[in-house]
Parts: C-alpha cells; sequence; structure tokens
C-alpha cells in the first residue's frame, strides 16, 4: 500500500482527522488538520500525481472538476460575496510538504497580501 498520507485520506483507507466536505469516484475534499483560515479545505484527487510539475494532457480534465469541486464548496460555504483564494503549492520554493496534488480553498476572512516569504 502507498505511503503517501493524501492517498491514504481522499481513498479512505485512514482518517482524516477533518470533517470531509465531498467525495466522488475521482476526487475528495477535507479540512485542513492545520487551518490557516475559517475555512480551509484541501481538494485532493484519489489517484497519486505527486505535483503540478507532473500534471500531463490527460490529467486536465480532473484539474478542471477539482477546480469546480472548490467554487461549488465556496458557493456552500457562502464565500462567493466576500471571495476566497485557491491556492497549489508546488515543491520546495513553493511550500509543497505533502507530495501529493492538492488544492487549496481558503476563505471567511480577509487573506493577506501574497508576497515573497
Ligand atoms: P502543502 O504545504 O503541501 O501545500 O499543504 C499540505 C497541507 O496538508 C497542510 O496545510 C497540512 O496542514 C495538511 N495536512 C498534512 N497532513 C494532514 C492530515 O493528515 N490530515 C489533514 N486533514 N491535513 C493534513
Ligand atoms: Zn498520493
Amino acid at each position: 500500500m502507498s505511503e503517501c498520507v493524501f492517498c491514504k485520506i481522499a481513498n479512505r483507507l485512514s482518517g482524516s482527522d477533518g470533517e470531509y466536505h465531498f467525495e466522488n469516484d475521482q476526487i475528495s475534499a477535507f479540512n485542513d488538520i492545520n487551518p490557516q483560515a475559517p475555512i480551509h479545505i484541501l481538494i485532493v484527487p484519489k489517484r497519486h500525481i505527486p505535483s503540478i510539475v507532473d500534471i500531463v494532457d490527460s490529467d486536465i480534465e480532473l484539474l478542471g472538476k477539482m477546480v469546480r469541486v472548490a467554487s461549488e464548496l465556496a458557493k456552500s460555504h457562502h464565500l462567493n460575496t466576500n471571495g476566497y483564494r485557491l491556492v497549489f503549492n508546488i515543491k520546495k520554493h513553493g511550500g509543497q510538504v505533502v507530495d501529493h496534488i492538492h488544492l487549496h480553498l481558503l476563505g471567511g476572512q480577509q487573506l493577506g497580501k501574497m508576497n515573497n516569504n
């Protein structure tokens, strides 16, 4: 079995330690264990893809679906009026810690400006 923590959580082979918000055959979404905003949900494919640098043309539909899940979750969490942020961290300089693609949905308060650190 894969040792990847998000493979396990997304495929329900272990708990997420956070509430699940969405699941279908391809995608799982659950609360981040260490939230950086009042709403902090991770949208995670069930299939292991290490990072955005690894995506190929056949992944485009899956990535589009992840963004769509994020937009629906944002709407259901009443974030559409004030807005929110979607983030992919990518490898070391991007601050990626878990090497399995995940889209962060952050919102529920004014988020800080993007900067260099
Ligand atoms: P990254 O920095 O790789 O973009 O973000 C990884 C995120 O996964 C972090 O925000 C971290 O808090 C979250 N995380 C790491 N391990 C777990 C876990 O076991 N369960 C949940 N729900 N979130 C996790
Ligand atoms: Zn994985």
